[in-house]
C-alpha cells in the first residue's frame, strides 16, 4: 500500500460532501486505502426521503463486497431477480433477469431508499467515520499548498487534502469545479410510488411486473409480507414548476393514477387504491455527460457525476462502484491529480453508458401509439431471446467486477 501521509507526516483527509450512497461508501473504502474522512450532510438525521424503494443491481452488491459490507442489501431488501413485462391490454410480453446473478448466486434487491441510506451511513459510523449533519456545502476553494477548503451554510468552514463531491444529481460541488457544468436533464415521465396493504394480488414475490399501459407505465412486486410496492410513470412533456408538484394533494394523485390506469388489464387501480399514506410525485432527471469531473483536489462521484433515469436499475450501483474505484486510485497515486486522473480512465466510458442506456427506457414508457404497437411486437422476440440466455447484450452493464487488491497502473 502506497504512504497515505502527507508532506506534514499527518494522513491525508478527504472532506465529502453527502451522506446518500457515494459518500458512506467512498468513506469507508478510502479508510481501507489509509485515508481519513469526515462526511458532510446537507439534512438533518433521518432525512432521507422515505417514500421511495429502489432496486440494486447484483453489480452494486458484488462492489459492496470489496469493503465487507455486502451483507448490509440482503439485510434490508428482499430480492427481486425477475422482470415481467405485460401491455395495458394485459398481453404477456415476456420475462427476464432482473440483473445478473453472481457466482454465489446472489441476485439484485429490491429495498427502501431510506433503509439503503441509514445502513451504509450507520455501517461507515460503526467502522468511525465521522457524519456531520446540517452540513449544507455553499463554497470551495483550493489552497495553496493544493488542499481544499469548504464553506457551509451555517457559516463553519473545513479543510481537508482532497473534497470528494457525493451530494447527487443537483450537485453543488459540480459546479463549484465547473461553473458552466451541465444541469440536470428532465426526462419527460413523472415518479410516484407507495407501500399497498391488504391487496391481493396474483403475483410471487421475486418477480417485478412490468405493465405498459395504454396512458402510463407501471411496475410493482410483492414483499414477502404481502405488502405490494408499487411505481408509476405518468407521462408529461414538459417540466413540472416543484411548486406545481407540491401543491398536489394525495386525492388529486390519486384521482390522477386511477383515471391513467382505468381500462388497462392490470391491478394497478385497485393496488393505488389499497395505498395508505400520503402519496406525492416527483420530476424525473438524468445528466448525460459532465465533461469535468475533477478540477485540483475536488471531484464529483455518484449522481453528481453521471446520473442516469430511475429506469437503469444502476445509480446506486455505480455510485458504490465509483466510490471504491476512486479509492483504489486514491491508495495507488498519492498525487491526487493523478489519481483522479486514473479513476475517470477508468470509469466515464462505462457511466455514459449505462445513462445512455437509462435514457432509452425511459423514452419507451412514454411512448406514443405507433411505437406502442412496434414495441408490443417486437418486444417478446428480444425478451425470449434475453430469458434463453442467448442475448449477453446487457452482461457489460451486470458483470462489472473490482479486484480491490489490484494495483491501479
Ligand atoms: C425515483 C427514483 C428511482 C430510482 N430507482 C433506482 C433503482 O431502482 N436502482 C438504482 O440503483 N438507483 C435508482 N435511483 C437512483 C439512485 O437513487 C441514485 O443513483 C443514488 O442514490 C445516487 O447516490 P449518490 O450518493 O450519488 O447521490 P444521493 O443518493 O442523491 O445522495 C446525495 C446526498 O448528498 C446530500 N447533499 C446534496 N447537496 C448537498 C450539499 N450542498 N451539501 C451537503 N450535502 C448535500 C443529499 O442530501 C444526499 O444525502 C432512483 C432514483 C430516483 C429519483
Amino acid at each position: 500500500m502506497s504512504d497515505q501521509h502527507t508532506s506534514a507526516g499527518r494522513s491525508r483527509k478527504a472532506l465529502i460532501i453527502g451522506g446518500g450512497v457515494a459518500g458512506p461508501v467512498a468513506a469507508m473504502a478510502l479508510q481501507r486505502a489509509g485515508i481519513d474522512s469526515v462526511i458532510y450532510e446537507a439534512y438533518s438525521s433521518g432525512a432521507d426521503g422515505a417514500g421511495t424503494f429502489l432496486t440494486f443491481a447484483s453489480n452494486g452488491l458484488d462492489a459492496l463486497r470489496a469493503i465487507d459490507a455486502e451483507h448490509l442489501v440482503p439485510a434490508e431488501g428482499f430480492p427481486t431477480p425477475r422482470m415481467s413485462f405485460q401491455s395495458g391490454t394485459g398481453k404477456h410480453l415476456g420475462e427476464v433477469p432482473n440483473g445478473g446473478t453472481l457466482p454465489d448466486s446472489a441476485v439484485s434487491h429490491t429495498l427502501k431508499r431510506a433503509n439503503l441510506y441509514r445502513a451504509l451511513r450507520d455501517e461507515a459510523i460503526r467502522r468511525g467515520v465521522r457524519v456531520e449533519y446540517g452540513k449544507r456545502l455553499l463554497d470551495a476553494e483550493t489552497t495553496p499548498d493544493g488542499g481544499v477548503t469548504t464553506r457551509f451554510e451555517d457559516g463553519t468552514e473545513a479543510t481537508g487534502d482532497l473534497l470528494i463531491g457525493a451530494d447527487g444529481i443537483h450537485s453543488r460541488t459540480r459546479r463549484i469545479i465547473d461553473p458552466k457544468a451541465s444541469e440536470a436533464r428532465y426526462i419527460p415521465v413523472l415518479n410516484i410510488g407507495g407501500y399497498a396493504r391488504n391487496v391481493r394480488i396474483p403475483a410471487e414475490p421475486g418477480t417485478f411486473r412490468m405493465v405498459f399501459g395504454k396512458r402510463a407505465f407501471f411496475g410493482y412486486a410483492v414483499h414477502p409480507s404481502g405488502e405490494v410496492w408499487w411505481f408509476a410513470n405518468p407521462p408529461r412533456a414538459g417540466e413540472p414548476d416543484r411548486a406545481e408538484l407540491a401543491a398536489m394533494t394525495t386525492e388529486q394523485w390519486r384521482e390522477l393514477l386511477i383515471g391513467l390506469f382505468d381500462g388497462d388489464d392490470t391491478p394497478a387501480t385497485e393496488i393505488i387504491r389499497a395505498t395508505p399514506g400520503e402519496l406525492a410525485g416527483w420530476a424525473t432527471y438524468d445528466l448525460p455527460s459532465v465533461p469535468t469531473w475533477h478540477r485540483g483536489s475536488m471531484i464529483v462521484i455518484g449522481d453528481a457525476a453521471h446520473a442516469t433515469a430511475p429506469s437503469s436499475g444502476q445509480g446506486a450501483s455505480m455510485a458504490i462502484e465509483d466510490a471504491i474505484v476512486l479509492a483504489r486510485c486514491l491508495r495507488d497515486f498519492p498525487n491526487t491529480p493523478q489519481a483522479f486522473a486514473a479513476y475517470e480512465r477508468l470509469r466515464r466510458e462505462r457511466v455514459e453508458r449505462i445513462v445512455a442506456a437509462g435514457a432509452r427506457t425511459s423514452n419507451s414508457k412514454a411512448a406514443g401509439p405507433i411505437a406502442r404497437i412496434l414495441r408490443d411486437l417486437m418486444m417478446p422476440v428480444f425478451l425470449k431471446r434475453a430469458a434463453s440466455g442467448g442475448d449477453r447484450s446487457m452482461a457489460w452493464m451486470h458483470d462489472y467486477r473490482i479486484d480491490w487488491d489490484e494495483k491501479v497502473a
